[in-house]
């Protein structure tokens, strides 16, 4: 087969799937609808799209609904948009609820072959007799028995709810997996596509290597902590007489003080801690994009961590620079002032009425257009330059010309204002300093600045941490600002620059009588700042 290369992509690994034929190749991206997608599923769901494309194959988007209890059409629905949204698009969109006739005549098949038994061990004592290899008591059901138990099953009644159904593969293999593994269990909530209908459903453990394999999938993309059940898988389509899929691990993504678990994320959102999916904060699809995550950016650092089968625990720093790339070329400059940090400067030979010019948003990129910027006789700056400079110092001001600094009042240490001198015949190529500045007119717009935090203090939380432990009590930071009058047209979601503070991403439109709500954009480089 071809290799799975593409230098457009931006991925730097260059990986054969074994036995892949050009035009052949079919992938699958496998999402239980119980929450919303998080920056790991992405991995997946780009890998699965990545081979699919570089082998001009198909790629299967399809629903892991196994699982009633965990499910629903809110999540689905949610999932499909973030796919479309990363620029990811199924040829078959499909779901495992779509074979739930077919798996259950398979299991009927698998009893009739005596590969598979009904079992009502209670569930502690199940999971005794598989760490030591002791046979269940109901390994040598007959035949009959089984099927007779899996029909009570599936009409839920009282003896049926207190079973399962579990391949008869191994009581002792050492690989754990092996051991007899569940395919079926008793469920009776009521499933978002198929009602009431089924009261039994497969495990994951049954349906995935079936369905893949019925569906046409030739590669199945699993996380490498699915290694020790690949024999599992295996061992279901060869009991059944199916086709092989060959498998290709890939590594889990994992950051640091990031929890990337539907179920613990949800336990956020439950709590109140976040203010929904979509939080900032959150790393999922619509949390990192709403943090100022482009698309491309994701696309081109997952695409970049390349084949490794190793857990990675990443900081979240090499993903925002890789961002960072991709957002510093279109991103349009402004200039924001903080509120407690602003130190006037009064200029001499300034004009006696402040006009306007335009100047481009971006001066490397025409293409942004322009923006209007005011000239006065009053102007502010950051008080952090402004402590850097001294009486008769001359500068720069930006987009405009020079100044001589006559002036500079102090109380302490603290700048109060400034006596200039405009001097446009002045050098900018001899001044030290170029500062950034705003015309202090009644047009300036109000800016609250947030930045966040993690939401947990822990690198990596252990197995039997409580997360309530380790909630970051103090999350979300606000400082408030002026910005140029130009920030009033912005639109949600636009990404910009405060010249020389960073990136921010536009949470919520300038009003009459509220503040525009901008969100820092990590750039990679800040690592304590997020
Ligand atoms: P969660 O714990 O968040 O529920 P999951 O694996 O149970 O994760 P699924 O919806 O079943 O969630 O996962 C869909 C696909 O995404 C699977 O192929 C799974 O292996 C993959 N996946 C999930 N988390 C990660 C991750 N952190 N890194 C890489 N792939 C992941
Ligand atoms: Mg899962
Ligand atoms: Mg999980």
């Amino acid at each position: 087969g071809k290799g799975g290369k593409g230098k457009d992509s931006g991925a730097n690994f260059n990986i054969n799937l074994v036995n892949a034929v050009d035009g052949q190749v079919v992938t699958r991206f496998p999402p239980e609808p119980s929450g919303y997608l998080h920056i790991g599923h992405a991995k997946a769901a780009l890998l699965n799209q990545y081979f699919a494309q570089a082998y001009h194959g198909k790629l299967i988007i399809r629903f892991d609904d196994t699982n009633p209890s965990k499910e629903n059409v809110e999540f689905q629905d949610a999932i499909l948009e973030d796919l479309e949204l990363m620029g990811i698009k199924g040829d078959v969109v499909s779901y495992t609820s779509d074979y739930f006739d077919v798996l259950y005549n398979y299991m009927i098949q698998m009893i009739k072959d005596g590969k598979a038994y009904a079992d009502d061990t209670p569930v502690e004592q199940m999971r005794e007799e598989r760490t030591e290899g002791i046979a269940s008591a109901r390994r040598e059901r007959t035949v009959e028995e089984n099927l007779k138990i899996f029909q009570e099953m599936c009409d839920g009644t009282e003896e049926g709810l207190k079973n399962c159904i579990r391949a008869k593969l191994s009581v002792t293999s050492p690989n754990k997996a092996l051991r007899d593994p569940v395919m079926y269990r008793c469920n009776l909530t009521p499933h978002h596509r198929t009602g009431t209908k089924w009261k039994v459903y497969p495990t994951y453990d049954f349906a995935c290597p079936i369905v893949d394999s019925t569906e046409g999938v030739t590669h199945a993309l699993r996380t490498s902590e699915y290694r020790d059940r690949n024999p599992q898988y295996e061992w279901v389509l060869k009991a059944i007489g199916l086709r092989k899929v060959y498998i290709w691990d890939f590594s889990r993504i994992n950051f640091v003080k990031t929890l990337l678990s539907k179920r613990k994320l949800q336990w956020f959102v439950d709590e109140k801690l976040v203010t929904g999916w979509d939080d900032p904060r959150f790393p999922t699809v619509r949390g990192v994009r709403r943090r100022g995550m482009t698309i491309e950016g994701l696309r081109k650092f997952i695409l970049s961590q390349g084949p490794s089968k190793n857990i990675l625990n990443l900081d979240w720093s090499l993903i925002w620079a890789t961002n960072k790339k991709e957002i510093d070329p279109k991103a349009p400059r402004y200039v924001a002032v903080l509120d407690n940090n602003k130190v006037k400067i009064t200029i001499e030979g300034g004009p006696a009425v402040p006009f306007s010019e335009d100047k481009p948003k971006h001066k490397k990129n025409a293409e942004l257009g322009t923006k209007k910027i005011v000239y006065s006789s009053e102007i502010f700056v950051d008080q952090d330059d402004a402590q850097t400079f001294k009486d008769g110092e001359e500068i720069t001001l930006m987009d405009w010309g020079n100044a001589i600094l006559k002036t500079i009042h102090k109380d302490g240490d603290i700048v109060t204002g400034i006596d200039a001198v405009l001097n446009l015949e002045g050098d900018f190529r001899k001044t030290e300093k170029k500062v950034t500045w705003l015309a202090d007119t009644p047009e300036l717009t109000p800016v609250d600045l947030v930045d966040f935090d993690y939401l947990i203090t822990k690198d990596k939380l252990a197995e039997e941490d409580n997360v309530r432990d380790f909630v970051n009590p103090n999350t979300e930071f606000h400082s408030a600002g002026i910005a140029d009058l130009n920030v009033r047209d912005l639109k949600e979601g636009d990404i910009i620059q405060f010249e020389r503070k960073g990136y921010y991403r536009l949470d919520k439109p300038y009003s009459e009588s509220t503040a525009a709500v901008f969100f820092t954009i990590p750039d990679g480089k800040v690592v304590m700042k997020y």
